[in-house]
């Protein structure tokens, strides 16, 4: 088995998603390859390095990779593949962008989204948006893999794995980045937070969703989060969004707060570990996946809530 996962970092540290990444790997045994592509990318690749399982870090310092792109980096990982049994990458808008184009130039099927790993060949995915979990069987030479993240507990550091310097593949040159608009907080980042206070429609508006909600996230020093309906009602931006078209979340404790929980609202939400829901209607859904409920006024009960917490 040789297993090549792709990194996703800020050119100094990895994201979370890529220990996630290297936990599936390990899942499926042999020899875990990490690909590190950025440009003045070598703290990330060090940290690649600490990895336990992994076995080698390839680093491909250019100038081309800075941007990211999926063209130059699906070139690099073509230029790579060879022998390679698996190739893995996290289920995030990085690997969601570059492995589709890596599995098709390789004219194989992309398996998508793996929740568990049966065997080297053989995985657990979710099918019609988590209600149904799929086992699926590959018998394509090399498995292209993006991983859920929530699914797998992120590998440990402990090692001092050999990196190693290799040759850029040539700059397609066919897509440049023009501008890069990045959303800054203080908070933790939403896929990685332990803790996530989400608010829907039943806050009524974005002032109050901030009035509201941004006290009680300083307190417990939780990522905040929002239904689709709050982001279509523009409440807060569309990076906010919980569910099938948002961001799938798993944290350790999960508020939804004025929040209906529809099926697609779920789908991103409910493996969180402890969930509790605030909302005036008993019959609402969300009760049905929630371990604590609360049936009340979210304007009378979050204030006194966040007042609680001292
Ligand atoms: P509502 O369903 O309107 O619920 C508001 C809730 O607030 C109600 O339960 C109400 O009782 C409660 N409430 C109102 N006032 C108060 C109060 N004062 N105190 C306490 N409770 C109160 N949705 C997502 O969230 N994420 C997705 O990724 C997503 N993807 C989708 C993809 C597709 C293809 C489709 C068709 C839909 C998708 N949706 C998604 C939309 C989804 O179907 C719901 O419309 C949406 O989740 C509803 O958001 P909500 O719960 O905030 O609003």
């Amino acid at each position: 088995m040789s297993i090549l996962v792709i990194a996703e970092h800020d050119q100094q540290t990895l994201k979370a998603a890529t220990l996630n990444t290297v936990a599936a790997a390990a899942r499926i045994g042999g020899d875990i390859h990490v690909l590190v592509a950025g440009a003045g990318c070598a703290a990330a690749a060090a940290q690649a390095a600490t990895l336990q399982g992994v076995s080698k870090v390839l680093v491909a310092d250019a100038a081309h990779y800075e941007a990211q792109t999926a063209e130059n980096l699906a070139a690099l990982v073509l230029a790579n593949a060879a022998g390679r049994t698996h190739i893995l990458a996290p289920a995030t808008t990085f690997g969601k962008n570059l492995l589709p184009r890596v599995a098709a130039l390789l004219d194989v099927a992309q398996i998508s989204e793996i929740t568990a790993v049966e065997s080297a060949d053989t995985f657990v995915r979710p099918i019609y948006a988590g209600n149904a979990m799929a086992t699926v069987q590959s018998t394509d030479p090399v498995k292209v893999i993006t991983v859920r993240t929530t699914a797998f507990d992120a590998i440990a550091a402990g090692n001092n794995a050999p990196v190693e310097a290799i040759a850029a593949a040539t700059d397609t040159a066919t897509t440049q980045l023009q501008g890069r608009e990045l959303t800054k907080s203080e908070r933790p980042e939403l896929g990685a937070a332990k803790i996530i206070v989400s608010g829907g429609r039943g806050l009524g508006s974005g002032e109050n969703y901030h009035k509201l909600l941004e006290p009680l996230a300083d307190k417990l020093g939780a990522a905040l989060g929002a239904s689709r309906a709050a982001v279509d009602a523009g409440f807060v931006p569309n990076d906010y969004q919980v569910g099938q078209t948002g961001k799938v979340v798993a944290p350790q404790l999960y508020l939804a707060i004025g929040i209906s929980g529809a099926i697609q609202h779920l789908a991103g939400m409910k493996d969180s570990k402890v969930i509790v829901a605030i909302n005036k209607d008993p019959d609402a859904p969300i009760f049905q996946v929630a371990d604590y409920g609360l049936v009340a006024d979210l304007f009378e009960t979050v204030p006194q809530l966040e007042q609680s917490l001292g």
